[in-house]
């Protein structure tokens, strides 16, 4: 039978102009293929930041400029200072969002740019800079540096892409997951099923919380929960390079290579020494595996969240 994997609903603040809302500056929205594809997977808090500190649409241009202790906005066709408005709905807004496993923000804009944003060192924005980030993302890394927070912009390369989509479903499903664990045997069932996963991203925080488990008792099962959640967080932080995944790729093959002739076996050292060098994509040593654990009825493979991460339609 196919196993089929239910998956959580991540929860995304996302900018309002993204494919949602004609809030841009000319009263058009943004088309992005890819989030109009990820979007309907997920629970979608859209915001304007722009609109929500009194700006009309459509408006006149906003700029980021440099201050003597960080960074300004303002609006020069009207004089407008704009700086303390957009820091005191960024931090109201943070401060009242629901717990999120993410955000998309636009790319370039002077509030929601995570990337690309020219910074001028002037108020009038005449003379350019550097790029930076606009002033509504820079509080949200600062507000939320556990989670992933990326532009349509960045989401265009295929590796920052996959690793985002990694990221915003594990932490989704660490959130519902671990909210309703009542027994340690359910924390233990949730960490097996993340094994390879978390192998993949950092093996060091895999031993740590493999020890937390461990020494896990009914009676400090809310204070390991708390442990757990932030070092599940911590090893998501960094993407797995080439090397991890081929590391991680070997441990799960290792359930498997016994029951092979030997003919598979060299066929499956040979995709792996292909994707060493870029000859061979991830995904299609991924699915070999999947075949092979479907093959000889491995459940525990098949269950393993690095073998399916997120719904295949988004690949
Ligand atoms: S980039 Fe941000 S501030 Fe600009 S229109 Fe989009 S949501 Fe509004």
């Amino acid at each position: 039978m196919l196993y089929v994997r239910n998956f959580p609903r991540p929860r995304l603040a996302v900018s309002a102009c993204l494919n949602q809302k004609p809030v841009r500056y000319n009263a058009q929205t943004v088309k992005d293929e890819f989030i109009l594809r990820l979007l309907p997977y997920c629970e979608v808090i859209d915001v304007c930041p722009e609109v929500e500190i009194g700006l009309g649409v459509p408006r006149d241009r906003v700029i980021v400029y440099l201050l003597d202790d960080g960074f300004g906005l303002s609006q020069p066709s009207t004089g407008l200072e704009l700086t303390e408005r957009m820091k005191s709905f960024s931090e109201s807004f943070l401060g009242s969002l629901p717990e999120v496993d993410g955000f998309i923000l636009k790319s370039k804009s002077p509030s929601c740019g995570v990337s690309n944003t020219s910074v001028y060192k002037d108020r009038e924005g005449k003379q350019f800079h550097s790029k930076g980030k606009g002033l509504f993302a820079i509080k949200v890394l600062e507000k939320h540096p556990m989670v992933p927070v990326e532009d349509e912009g960045r989401l265009k390369n295929p590796e920052l892409k996959e690793h985002f989509l990694v990221k915003i479903f594990a932490i989704a499903d660490i959130r519902e997951s671990l909210g309703k664990v009542r027994r340690v045997k359910e924390l233990m069932d949730f960490h097996q099923r993340y094994k390879y996963l978390l192998m993949a991203h950092s093996q060091v925080k895999l031993k740590e919380m493999g020890r937390l488990v461990a020494s896990t008792k009914e009676e400090n099962l809310k204070e390991s929960l708390e442990k757990y959640r932030l070092l599940f967080l911590q090893a998501l932080k960094r993407k797995p390079s080439i090397g991890q995944h081929a590391n991680t790729i070997f441990h799960i093959f290792g359930h498997l290579s016994s029951r092979l002739k030997e003919r598979e076996r060299a066929h499956f050292y040979k995709l792996v020494e292909g994707y060493k060098g870029g000859k061979v994509e991830h995904r299609t040593l991924i699915e070999l595996l999947k075949s092979l654990a479907y093959r000889f009825d491995v459940d525990y493979l098949l269950n393993q969240a690095y073998l399916e991460p997120y719904p295949a339609e988004l690949i």
